[in-house]
């Protein structure tokens, strides 16, 4: 009879001891996830209601991201530049007219740069606009005419194309990488419904969302004027 009881002491111990270990080992979750990081760009606009729906749908979800503006439809939209900044996003230079930069004369495209930049820091405040010029074509001569870094991208699943909000996604996912640079466009609403569904999917990844020059910096690259960078380390 002791010896019955004191195996079953044994077990009831054994199993406690089990039970303490278990507990010690935390649950798989978001906290233990390796983080990585990416920027989401926006161009052409900005432009009311499309970019208004993805500033609160960012804001809802704590990611940060790069506007990079067309003059032209700078003037209606100031509240809305105002905003971007505000909310911690980067605001960029998409030139005045969304012209190609290589086929115009040195003075043109710095006309077509410089009276956004003036623009910007009318509204906003002197800072660094960071140019990402139309088409992704550099000035003759970029690196002496343009004073501020120069944004490209690695990931383009041309929604401008195919407007079609799960054709963008995939394309996003599936290309997609730690430090990636991914070129979007705020005019559609299927960019701005593929830009927050992302975020969601992502996330849920391990990806967090910052400003190009965050991502930069994050991996200790010191931004270069009239550098061209085309993800997060270069
Ligand atoms: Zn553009």
């Amino acid at each position: 009879m002791r010896r019955v009881f004191a195996l079953l002491l044994c077990a009831a111990v054994c199993a406690a001891l089990a039970l303490r270990r278990e507990a010690a080992v935390p649950a798989q979750g978001p906290a233990e996830m390796t983080q990585v990081y990416a920027a989401l760009t926006f161009d052409d606009g900005p432009h009311r209601s499309t970019t208004d729906r993805l500033l609160d749908g960012l804001r809802e979800r704590g990611a940060r991201a790069t506007f990079f503006l067309v003059g032209e439809e700078i003037g209606a939209n100031r509240d809305l530049v105002r905003r971007m900044e505000d909310e911690g996003h980067q605001v960029g230079n998409h030139t005045w007219g969304h012209r190609r930069l290589n086929d115009l004369t040195a003075d043109e495209a710095a006309q077509e740069i410089g009276k956004t930049d003036a623009l910007l820091t009318e509204i906003l405040g002197p800072g660094s606009y960071w140019l990402r010029p139309p088409y992704g074509f550099l000035p003759k001569d970029g690196e002496r005419l343009v004073s501020v870094p120069m944004v490209k991208w690695s990931v383009d699943p041309r929604d401008w194309e195919s407007r079609d909000k799960d054709k963008v996604v995939q394309a996003v996912e599936e290309a997609i990488q730690p430090n990636s640079i991914v070129l979007l466009h705020d005019l559609y609403p299927s960019s701005v419904d593929a830009a927050l569904e992302l975020v969601d999917r992502l996330s849920a990844k391990g990806y967090r969302f910052v400003t190009v020059e965050e991502l930069l910096r994050q991996n200790g690259v010191t931004p270069q004027a009239g550098t061209l960078y085309r993800s997060g380390n270069g």
